[in-house]
């Protein structure tokens, strides 16, 4: 008999004014009889709509039952066969318009707390040391394969090919595996430690990871063809920022959100110890709405601004962040200009960032993604006073692979084409992720890469 508590076990989370001031992950986890109290809550249906949600197809009610039943190990199993990375799925999905916006528990009530459950399960493991259930596989005399970038794409057809029995070597350009789960979502959200956990157990599988390997420079996409490898998969993600294009935007204090993250997570700038040079501003204007806004916000605040602002061109409800970032946000003193668009960054003499001049704006009729145009209000400019700027309007993937990869073709956004979602127009080449989709999420990303390993797969027995 299923426990029919409407809404989720809570979960412990450091408190707003405390978080705001360090760097610690925000939210602490369910202890085991949480988390055994909260899986109960599952209905166990026959046709369950929550897996029908996720883009991994997580056998949800079946590790949800062991779970329920304290089998903690047997359900991280169950995860771990369709999920290569539990533990950072389980933190940064956006499960609310994913597996929980499907649960049926979510009719009357909440629905099930799927993702933390999900998180608890590799936390679990983690703790206990425990590696996958997967022996290493790598090895001599095995057909070779070459994955490029380190990102959820990449690590998630690098684990499914291990598996299939290929020899596999990931080339990542920088000096850390993990794409954007180490350079872009903060420790406060996804600790370093987790996702270093993850790739130690695929490096266990036998998944060889080699860094500081930039392809199409060190080595091009021909050359990985000329060392015997059979296939080649790019998840190179969707790394090369976009700016707004305005007066103003090269003023000194106006960083892209990638750049002022990458010096906060990769390069560690936040900590004294490390000679990174960072911008700590009092005032700091964060342009854009969806979580890499989120994320520089919150670490502007961490790094003791004062005044963050957040400036969105369109209204909350339209926000791409996912909710219980910006709810995190809005606790942690981040403040929202909504409706609200930026025209001018004003530069003092010296050449840095002072103001920004924006206007506010009203919602006309949906444009081509459905949603609300945003149209500018005549004469309500305003001036913020602010001397740090972080533009979060998007990113599209760096064109370096496709201009040293003849035959490789791109869409005009510069995404892989591809005639199924993976198979590129070179032959033997393979996308996803972000490099194909354009900036997604991690578990779509995830999935791209599952998807492209069975692909590969397919290509290299019909050779
Ligand atoms: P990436 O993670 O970008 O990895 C690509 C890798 O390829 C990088 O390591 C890069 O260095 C490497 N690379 C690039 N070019 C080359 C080359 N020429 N040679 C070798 N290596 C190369 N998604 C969520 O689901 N939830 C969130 O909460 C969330 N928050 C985010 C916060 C931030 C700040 C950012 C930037 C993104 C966030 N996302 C979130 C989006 C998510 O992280 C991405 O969709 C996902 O990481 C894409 O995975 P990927 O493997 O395609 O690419
Ligand atoms: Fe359990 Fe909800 Fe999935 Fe039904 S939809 S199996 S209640 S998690």
């Amino acid at each position: 008999m299923a426990n029919m508590q409407q809404n989720k076990t809570p979960m412990k989370e450091q408190l707003p004014n405390i978080r705001n001031t360090n760097w610690d992950e925000v939210a602490c986890g369910y202890t085991a009889e949480e988390a055994m109290h909260e899986a109960s809550r599952c209905l166990g249906c026959k046709n369950p709509a929550c897996v029908k949600g996720c883009p991994v197809s997580v056998k949800i009610p079946e590790f949800l039952s062991e779970v329920a039943k304290g089998n903690f190990e047997n359900a991280y199993r169950i995860i771990r066969s369709t999920n290569a990375l539990p533990a950072i799925s389980g933190r940064v999905c956006p499960q609310e318009s994913q597996c929980e916006g499907k649960c049926v528990r979510g009719i009357k009530g909440e629905p099930v707390a799927i993702g933390r459950l999900e998180r608890f399960c590799a936390d679990y493991m983690m703790q206990k040391q425990q590696k996958a259930s997967e022996p290493a596989q790598n090895g001599e005399g095995k057909i070779k394969v070459a994955v490029v970038g380190s990102g959820p794409a990449g690590l998630s057809c690098a684990g499914d090919l291990v598996t299939r029995g290929y020899h596999v070597t990931v080339f990542e350009a920088l000096h850390k595996a993990g794409g954007v789960l180490v350079y872009g979502i903060p420790e406060f959200r996804l600790p370093k430690t987790i996702v270093e956990n993850e790739i130690r157990t695929l490096e266990a599988m036998g998944v060889e990871i080699m860094t500081d390997m930039v392809i199409g420079r060190v080595l091009s996409v021909d050359e990985l063809f000329d060392m015997g490898y059979e296939a080649v998969f790019i998840g190179s993600g969707a790394g090369l920022p976009r700016f707004m294009g305005i007066e103003g935007e090269n003023a000194n204090g106006v960083y892209s959100a990638n750049e002022f993250l990458t010096r906060i997570n990769l390069m560690k700038a936040y900590r004294e110890e490390y000679v990174t040079p960072i911008r700590k501003g009092r005032s700091v204007a964060v342009v854009g709405g969806g979580n890499v806004a989120m994320d520089a916000a919150r670490s502007a605040k961490r790094l003791g601004a004062e005044h963050v602002y957040v400036i969105y061109r369109r209204g909350e409800a339209e926000m791409p962040a996912r909710r219980e970032e910006i709810h995190h946000a809005k606790e942690e003193g981040i403040e929202f200009l909504f409706l609200t668009n930026p025209t001018k960054i004003g530069v003092d003499e010296k050449g840095n960032a002072e103001s920004i001049r924006c206007v506010k704006m009203s919602l006309g009729e949906p444009d081509a993604s459905g949603r609300r145009s945003p149209v500018a209000v005549e004469g309500s400019d305003f001036d913020l006073a602010i001397d740090t700027v972080i533009i979060a309007v998007g990113t599209a993937p760096n064109p370096l692979i496709r201009m040293t990869t003849p035959g490789l073709e791109t869409d005009r956004r510069g995404c892989f084409v591809t005639s199924d979602g993976n198979t590129t127009t070179r032959e033997g080449v393979f996308a996803g992720g972000d490099a194909v989709t354009g900036a997604a999420t991690v578990i779509l990303a995830m999935g791209a890469g599952r998807d492209a390993a069975k692909k590969i797969d397919e290509f290299i027995k019909s050779k």
